[in-house]
């Protein structure tokens, strides 16, 4: 279970904001039948309409994104997040 969650390791964004976590093949595979123009693209469990896609991005992209909006802050030293009003505490990325 925790395996199938982490190599979901990119978010495709579709039209409507919905988001579909995806691993490596299945991107690969979305990206292929879009690149040789299919509308209709079945990968595994999910049947996309590939003019509904806006964007695949790799999940990092995404959660740092849901971290802005949440408020928090990475540290450009050290690359640690934080809470909102949390200080960081490294001295220029040393603890
Ligand atoms: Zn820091």
């Amino acid at each position: 279970m925790t395996k199938e969650i982490t190599d979901k390791l990119f978010v495709v964004m579709l039209r409507g904001g919905y988001r579909c976590w995806i691993n490596k093949e299945q991107k690969e595979a979305l990206e292929n039948a879009i690149l040789s123009g299919k509308k209709f693209v079945k990968v595994d469990e999910y049947f996309f309409n590939a003019n509904n896609i806006s964007f695949i991005l790799p999940a990092s992209e995404i959660e740092r994104e849901d971290r802005v909006k949440r408020g928090d802050w990475q540290c450009e030293y050290c690359g640690r997040w934080h809470p909102k009003g949390e200080e960081c505490g490294c001295q220029r990325g040393i603890y």
